[in-house]
């Protein structure tokens, strides 16, 4: 803004200004000049300091549907209170490096990254995003909190989430594995987080037998996508895993690859690109695929649905309905399923509530996890279904903690997989 813009802009403050005494007056008048200044103080930032203080002095419009406020019932989870300490921690106003002041830097990590807030943003900010940006700056200052170090290490050591190489686990868990000849229609990409759900996995394994895809598994060959490593920020660890994976991903031949976990498909696509590896292939989560194949019957239904499995509801994976903007193959395949009833909750689709099981929160806080998970299964139960139907690892996981134990045989956490199956 120039000289003149400023002068005018700010014009009505100059009756009041000669108003007060000469100190004053004075100290107004050296703030105003370093208003800039004081707001961006002189250093090298990665955070997005511009969207910080926007987000900081935002009336936090979106509290409301936080899910980790809704969870702690803190102010201190609200999204624009996670945007003005971080904004403090990357400019120095609170110390970092002061030990006394981990629990500012814990906060950076208490997010479930479901970005709610992004849906009811007027700026269409992801205080996610922006709290990553934070943690650029920690990390290069040696503060990456050892919940952090301690996933980085995992992922190093056995190029999985766990303490194991999950993917080695196929043979007990009797998933079969099928090795690439290098001419693949589709790579069936298995997340770490599904081969915790063997059942899930060997049913996406039959659908697509089913519709006479030729599809390979890879396990032997299979590591991490990186997206833990991504959530951290720790962008060196993933694109080691972003360069091993698009190595296997090319190796297939396969032009279509689809996996069974949404933070999968995001990792694959958005972030690799944003990380410089792009995969020229198509790259869909397996409800979507399913839905095609539906839609071109290449599947067909051959049985009705056993009696126990007519009332569902849908829990959306956060990741779908709002990264991928897909609230509808779920649904779409829903409609084609006679004598189903679908009871949808509350909060759905683009609206819907978070798992408590994704980004770093879990990790950082995980009774905080547990309790946003326990108010979203009350969210399902109210619908009246006992049975749920997810299509994501990380939310079978996360709901799967919010049951009362007295509850757990009652209900029943799905995937749309192991549904579809039943009819095939
Ligand atoms: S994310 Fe948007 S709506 Fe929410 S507090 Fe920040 S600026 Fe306000
Ligand atoms: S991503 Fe979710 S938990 Fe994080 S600030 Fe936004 S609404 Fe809250």
């Amino acid at each position: 803004m120039g000289v003149e813009e400023t002068l005018k802009k700010y014009s009505w403050i100059l009756p009041l200004i000669q108003k007060v005494d000469r100190i004053t007056r004075s100290t107004i008048m050296k703030n105003f000049r370093q208003k800039k200044k004081n707001f961006f103080p002189e250093g090298e930032y990665k955070a997005d300091v511009e969207n910080l203080i926007n987000c900081m002095l935002c009336p936090n419009m979106c509290r409301f549907d936080c899910g980790t406020l809704q969870a702690s019932l803190t102010e201190t989870m609200s999204p624009a209170y996670k945007a003005r300490i971080g904004y403090y921690l990357t400019t120095g106003k609170i110390d970092p490096m002061n030990k006394e002041n981990q629990d500012f830097i814990n906060l950076m990590y208490k997010c479930t990254n479901e970005e709610n807030c992004k849906v009811w943003c007027p700026f269409d900010f992801s205080v996610v995003s922006l709290l990553e940006s934070v943690r650029d700056d920690l990390n290069d200052k040696g503060l990456m909190p050892d919940y952090c170090k301690k996933q980085i290490e995992k992922l190093n050591k056995t190029n999985t989430i766990e303490d194991h190489n999950i993917y080695e686990t196929y043979k007990e868990k009797g998933i079969e594995n099928l090795e690439t000849d290098g001419k693949d229609d589709v790579f069936y990409y298995i997340g770490c987080e599904s081969m915790k759900f063997p059942e899930v996995v060997k049913a996406n394994i039959q659908i697509l037998k089913k519709a006479g895809i030729k599809f390979s598994t890879n396990l032997d060959k299979k590591v991490c996508c990186g997206g833990p490593a991504f959530n951290i920020r720790d962008l060196e660890t993933a694109k080691k895993f972003a360069a091993e994976n698009k190595e296997l991903i090319e190796s297939t031949g396969a032009d279509l690859i689809i996996s069974d976990c949404p933070g999968c498909v995001l990792t694959l696509t958005n972030r690799y690109e944003k990380a410089g590896i792009k995969i020229e292939k198509k790259i869909l989560h397996t409800v979507q695929f399913f839905k095609k194949l539906i839609d071109n019957n290449k599947l067909i239904f051959k049985s009705d649905l056993p009696e126990e499995y007519k009332k569902i509801t849908i829990h959306d994976p956060c990741l779908i309905a709002r990264n991928l903007k897909d609230t509808e193959s779920i649904r779409g395949i829903f409609n084609k399923i006679q004598n189903l009833e679908v009871f949808e909750p509350l909060y759905n689709k683009e609206f819907v509530h978070c798992c408590g099981w994704s980004g770093t929160a879990h990790w950082a806080d995980k009774e905080l996890a547990i309790k946003e998970a326990r108010n979203r299964i009350s969210e399902l139960k109210d619908t009246g279904a006992n049975i749920f139907i997810s299509a994501c690892p990380l939310c079978e996981l996360g709901l799967a903690y919010g049951f009362e134990e007295s509850e757990k045989g009652k209900y029943k956490i799905l995937d749309i997989s192991e549904l579809l199956l039943k009819l095939l």
